[in-house]
């Protein structure tokens, strides 16, 4: 159903009210802290302390509110508010604020630095002394899945977990690690039966590790797009000594957790590509109506109007089968066609929708002050991270040569 019931109007208005004026204001205090890459990069490429402890401060007041682990199951004290919700809160708040790394998107924790399901099997450990701060807001992580040599094929992982008593001994590297810089524990994946894992049937352990862990080190900061500083680190593990209490999940069934996260991935990166195609959409229809070639708007030109029109159909599209995916998903129906499908659309078509608008802008659309740059590298990201379009492609078709050809 793609209309917006009342009852979530009613969460979506709570939480832009409580960022306009809660969070708003702290990102403006920020000023060129957050706009000017010289400012907010140091040297070595990591972010300024001050917009990590701006960051850490958002999760915190949001969590106070309710909103931060709205989505979270109620075991470990969220609101288990369900997912169709979530996909126009990240659309939302996506579509009200635009492009760039900003505060407000911090509000609403993500599966891989935040609470969410994944924090619900646990050890006591972690359940007592580790989850209510994440929760809360007050520590956030990193997820460390991916490797030099383990990106779309995770199985080809290096990074190993040997036991030895109640003591496991993690050694390897991760790349990729998203806000690895900043963070106050990583989530690690690690082999810990190598059988198991050249059957591709489990053998992946997560296990969670403080960043301040002995023998964790961020070796340095990948930068994108020609940017100066970055948020994605490579990581190392230098025999890492982390207690069983500090396993993270069943052991052998880190593979598992990880999909799990995905799929809720898969619906937080197409909802936030609705919410930046809507915005850039708007600003090209603005545009297009102030702009005057050969005397008239270029809104009368039809070249134009085909571009708006085909982003307006995009984005409706959209919309449809990712709010249609995430409502089989609360229902607990087995929905990885469409969540890959819906990822997939969602993202591609929300590139398309800013080069169109930058198009449309002329030589203003390629200008920092328009920011479209910002969405579409943004953007262009989704189609590579969290899946890329041609491992989607594979489980989609996947599921229809197993008979899964209905709609
Ligand atoms: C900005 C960013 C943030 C990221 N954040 C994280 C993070 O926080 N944590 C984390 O663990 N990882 C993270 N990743 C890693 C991300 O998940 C991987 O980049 C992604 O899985 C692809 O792996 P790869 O880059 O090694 O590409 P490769 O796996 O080397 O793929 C290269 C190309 O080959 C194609 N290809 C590979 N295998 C197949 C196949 N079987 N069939 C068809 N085509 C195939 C791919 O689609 C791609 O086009 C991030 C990546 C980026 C870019």
């Amino acid at each position: 159903m793609a209309q917006v019931q009342s009852e979530e109007q009613a969460v979506i208005d709570g939480l832009l009210s409580f960022v306009g004026q809660e969070v708003a204001p702290r990102e403006a205090a920020l000023g060129e802290l957050m706009e000017d890459p010289r400012q907010l990069f140091k040297e070595d490429g990591r972010e300024h302390p001050e917009v990590a402890e701006a960051r850490r401060e958002t999760r915190i007041a949001s969590a106070g509110a309710g909103y931060y682990q709205m989505f979270c199951p109620e075991s470990i004290g969220g609101s288990g508010l369900p997912l169709r919700l979530s996909v126009l809160c990240w659309e939302a708040l996506h579509h009200q604020y635009g492009p760039g790394e900003r505060l407000m998107y911090g509000t609403i924790s993500h599966w891989a630095s935040g609470p969410s399901v994944l924090w619900e099997d646990v050890s006591p450990y972690l359940a007592a002394e580790v989850r209510p701060n994440v929760v809360k807001g007050r520590m956030a992580g990193c997820f460390g899945m991916s490797e030099p040599d383990a990106g779309s094929d995770a199985w080809g992982m290096k990074t190993r977990a040997t036991r030895d008593g109640d003591t496991w001994s993690i050694t390897g590297s991760k790349q990729w690690t998203s806000f690895a810089p900043t963070a106050d524990y990583v989530l690690a994946f690690a082999v810990t039966d190598p059988d198991m894992v050249e059957r591709r049937r489990g053998g992946i352990t997560c296990f969670y590790v403080p960043m301040s862990t002995p023998g964790v080190r961020v070796e340095s900061v990948i930068r994108l797009y020609g940017e100066i500083g970055g948020r994605e680190a490579i990581l190392s593990f230098d025999d890492v000594r982390v207690p069983d209490e500090q396993r993270f999940g069943p052991e052998d069934q880190g593979f598992t957790l990880a999909m799990m996260g995905a799929s809720q991935g898969r619906l937080y990166n197409a909802g936030r590509s609705i919410g930046l195609a809507r915005w850039a959409l708007e600003r090209a229809v603005e545009y297009a109506q102030v702009r005057e070639t050969g005397g008239q708007p270029i809104a009368r030109h039809q070249a134009i109007q085909h571009m708006l029109a085909d982003s307006a159909t995009a984005i409706f599209a959209a919309k449809a089968m990712t709010l249609e995916t995430a409502e089989k998903v609360d229902a607990g129906a087995d929905a990885r066609r469409e969540l890959a499908m819906a990822k997939l659309f969602a993202t591609n078509s929300a590139v398309d929708v800013f080069d169109r608008a930058m198009q449309v802008h002329g030589g203003m659309g390629l200008t920092n002050e328009t920011r479209l740059h910002e969405g579409w590298k943004t953007l262009r990201t989704l189609r590579i991270a969290d899946g890329t379009d041609e491992i989607l492609r594979n489980t989609v078709a996947r599921e229809l040569l197993k008979g899964n050809t209905s709609f």
